[in-house]
């Protein structure tokens, strides 16, 4: 008998939806947060778990590509219900949970829980991608720290892009901290401030570069950007870098996966639904 026939012929790993769902609420903590949304098993698909489809959002899209992988259960960053949408589920909100029912498919959200694990969490493994070094919050607090203060080898703007690029996929929006200097040609030599304290923040965290100001951070890294933001940044000379939402926020959620994949050596898969924003 081949390997093949062997593994073809053990019954497959399962364990069920609970089960799965205990263990991340355990190992992030999330009883502990107040959120937007639920943290948790948000959809009961009604079949145990046996194969597992990540992404960062629970739209349509990542639910056909579950269904088409045969997948009992989806795991993302945002899922559903969040504070102040309407309650009743029809149009979009209803295709998308009908979806899931008729396919018994199961799907789990962890939103804040995931932003700030200090291991899988979106702001830990942003830093880890760009290479730099953890050094404090950016909001300090024993309970809840929030976003991150991370250090760099010292470089300017020009190269913490290309940094972000290679890192990311993706060329950031960057907004320099030397408009008004450069403006009036006081400073010839604009571009060349060395950027080393770095405020990390992912997804829709660019109201949090006043913050990173504060903490004497010399960039502030998010994913969104306001029309405010720029002006902010010149303002209060801190280098600004919008890298997307969506772009920030693929880390968590696959280092989640991988977690459990270890834990129950079941199948994980990331699906990685295209979004510029
Ligand atoms: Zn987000």
């Amino acid at each position: 008998m081949t390997a093949n026939h062997i593994a073809t012929d053990a019954p497959p790993i399962t364990i069920s939806v609970q089960e799965l769902t205990q263990f991340c609420d355990d190992y992030l903590s999330a009883g502990a947060f107040k959120d937007y949304a639920p943290n948790g098993l948000q959809v009961d698909g009604g079949r145990a778990v046996q194969r597992i489809i990540t992404g960062v959002t629970a739209c349509e899209a990542l639910i056909d590509a579950a269904i088409a992988a045969n997948a009992d259960t989806i795991m993302v960053h945002h899922g559903y219900f969040w504070k102040g949408e309407p309650a009743p589920i029809t149009g979009m909100k209803g295709r998308r949970i009908r979806k899931l029912m008729q396919h018994g498919i199961s799907m789990i959200g962890y939103h804040l829980p995931l932003d700030a694990h200090p291991v899988v969490g979106n702001n830990a493994k942003l830093a880890e991608m760009l290479d730099m070094n953890i050094t404090g919050a950016l909001y300090p607090s024993e309970s809840h720290p929030v976003g991150n203060i991370s250090t760099c080898i010292p470089q300017n703007a020009d190269s913490l892009i290309a940094q972000i690029t290679k890192a990311l996929g993706r060329t950031p929006l960057h907004i320099s901290a030397n408009y008004a200097h450069v403006n009036s040609n006081a400073i010839t030599k604009g571009n060349d401030k060395l950027i080393e304290r770095v405020g990390i923040c992912t997804g829709g965290a660019q109201d949090m570069i006043e913050q990173a100001a504060v903490m004497g951070c010399d960039a502030f890294i998010s994913g969104e950007i306001s029309e405010r933001t720029t002006h902010i940044a010149r303002e209060l000379g801190i280098d600004y870098f919008a890298c997307g939402h969506h772009a920030t926020e693929r880390g968590g959620i696959q280092a989640l996966g991988d977690i459990i994949a270890q834990q129950f050596g079941l199948p994980v898969t990331f699906i990685d639904i295209d979004n510029p924003a």
